[in-house]
């Protein structure tokens, strides 16, 4: 494989690989490396491969798998020459044009790198969500509430984000208990009120889960009281973890800048980072929408501004 790149995408979400589309469609044969299969948190593809039915992505009126979306991405970026590499980028240079990138012992140059490596959800930690995501336990309220109209579902968490969730759950379910490790929560004001408000939220305080109850999917969570450690079952169909998100920046630690929670800064109306010539989108970027669709449009900008970065480049007088 050619060593010296046009453009290096760094991750396989629905951003880096629409990212690919539009470079390999500009000629730029891109190089993608697309993660790690065994991981969780960098397996190409990204999140959407922990996801089952997809009925928000546009374009599809009877929903898509998750893994069969990306599929699609992926072979459509393979059509117009992308090329990948199914490991991990594992060090990065980009003091020095061209940028480098490792991946173990191979080091790969490329005149634009275009990072999208994504985030994770924080979860639990629990044996039984490896084999539940997707079938009950679910991350994103916003993806996959729709699927529980009528029944019973909890939220872990107390930030805003459970309590946005939460609140947003209620359209669908019938009765929605937000699980908290604490009596106090850390959302803010507003939010709090508005759950309060709520009469389909109920509280469980001082509560964790302790075990998800299910083979093919969830029915119940086991839920135990943190002051008296007693334990019982909560028979609900449904469990969101809302208890925080880590975007994936390791690789790029003191070299790229990032705002307070971490996430990699774009500059406004532009995908570009603080470095010249590297280019940011999809969840790494953005703590706001989160979404399939939004992290792939975010993609299609990273292409744009690296494929006019280059030409002027090439352009510009020596
Ligand atoms: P967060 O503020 O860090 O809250 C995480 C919550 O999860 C906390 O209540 C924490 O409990 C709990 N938690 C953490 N690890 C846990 C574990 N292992 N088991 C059980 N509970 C656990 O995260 P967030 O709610 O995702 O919010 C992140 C940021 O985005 C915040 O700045 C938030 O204000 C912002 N945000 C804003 C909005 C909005 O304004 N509309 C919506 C969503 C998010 P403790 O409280 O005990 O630590």
């Amino acid at each position: 494989m050619n060593t010296a790149r046009n453009v290096v995408i760094v991750g396989s979400g629905p951003a880096g690989l629409t990212a690919a589309i539009y470079a390999a469609r500009a000629n730029l044969a891109p190089l993608v490396i697309e993660g790690e299969p065994s991981s969780t948190s960098d397996q190409p593809g990204g999140q959407l491969m922990l996801t089952t039915d997809v009925e928000n992505f546009p374009g599809f009126p009877d929903g898509i798998m998750g893994p069969e979306l990306m599929q699609n991405f992926r072979r459509q970026a393979e059509r117009f020459g992308a090329e990948f590499l199914t490991e991990k980028a594992t060090k990065v240079d980009l003091a020095v044009r061209p940028f480098r990138i490792w991946v173990r012992d191979t080091m790969y140059e490329s005149d634009a790198v275009i990072v999208s490596t994504g985030a994770r959800s924080l979860m639990l930690g629990l044996e039984a969500e490896t084999r539940l995501i997707g079938h009950g336990l679910s991350t994103c309220a916003t993806c996959d509430g729709f699927f529980f109209r009528g029944q019973h579902i909890a939220v872990v968490g107390g930030g805003d984000s459970a309590l946005e969730e939460a609140t947003f759950l209620t359209r669908f379910a019938d009765k929605v208990t937000v699980i908290h490790r604490r009596d106090e929560l850390r959302a803010s004001k507003i939010m709090q009120d508005r759950a309060f408000a709520n009469p389909k939220i109920e509280f469980l305080w001082n509560t964790v889960v302790s075990d998800l109850v299910g083979q093919e999917k969830l029915e119940g969570a086991v839920v135990q009281d943190a002051l008296t450690g007693a334990t019982r079952t909560l028979p609900v169909t449904g469990l969101f973890v809302a208890i925080g998100h880590r975007p994936n920046t390791d690789l790029f630690a003191g070299i790229l800048d990032t705002d307070e929670a971490g996430y990699l800064v774009t500059r406004p109306r532009s995908t570009a980072t603080n470095i010249e010539g590297v280019f940011a989108c999809g969840d790494v970027q953005d703590h706001t929408y989160r979404q399939a669709v939004t992290a792939a449009g975010s993609g299609c900008m990273a292409s744009i501004d690296a494929e006019r970065w280059l030409e002027a480049q090439h352009s510009s007088p020596t």
